[in-house]
């Protein structure tokens, strides 16, 4: 059976969609620790990101490269974290999440209140300034 996220993809679950190339697509987090928390993932299902074979993984990265570079151009931050668990959904994927301190990327805590439009309105900021 699909992955939700595959189902994200395939157009069958709605997301706010980031960015996206033939291999890699990139799309808010549902329940975002930070502003514009995206998660970057290969459309070929795999489960496990180190089960992703080195050339497809070196993509990858450089694809989140990519959508960081937008990240940080659209929102305040001061860097991009990086985060990878997958204990949640079986489909690799990497967190980016825009922080400026330690507790930005913390998973633990409460997730952010975002309304549709707001959220619909940090991902077209994000959208507009990948290259
Ligand atoms: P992990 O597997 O790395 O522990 O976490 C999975 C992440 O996917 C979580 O941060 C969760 O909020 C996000 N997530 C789970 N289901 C959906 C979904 O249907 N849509 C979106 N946009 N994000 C999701």
């Amino acid at each position: 059976m699909a992955t939700i996220f595959s189902r994200i993809v395939a157009g069958e679950i709605p997301c706010h969609k980031v960015a996206e190339n033939d291999e890699f697509f990139a799309f808010l987090d549902i329940n975002p620790v930070a502003a514009g928390h995206t998660l970057v993932i290969p459309k070929k299902e795999v489960d496990y990101i180190f089960d992703i074979d080195d050339a497809e993984l070196g993509r990858m990265m450089t694809f989140a490269k990519r959508v960081a570079k937008a990240q940080e151009k659209a929102i305040a931050c001061k860097r991009v974290g990086i985060a990878v668990m997958g204990l949640e959904v079986p489909h690799a994927h990497i967190h980016l999440i825009p922080i400026t301190k330690e507790s930005d990327m913390y998973f633990g805590r409460k997730k952010l209140e975002m309304s549709q439009d707001e959220l619909a309105s940090i991902a077209a900021k994000i959208r507009e300034k990948f290259e």
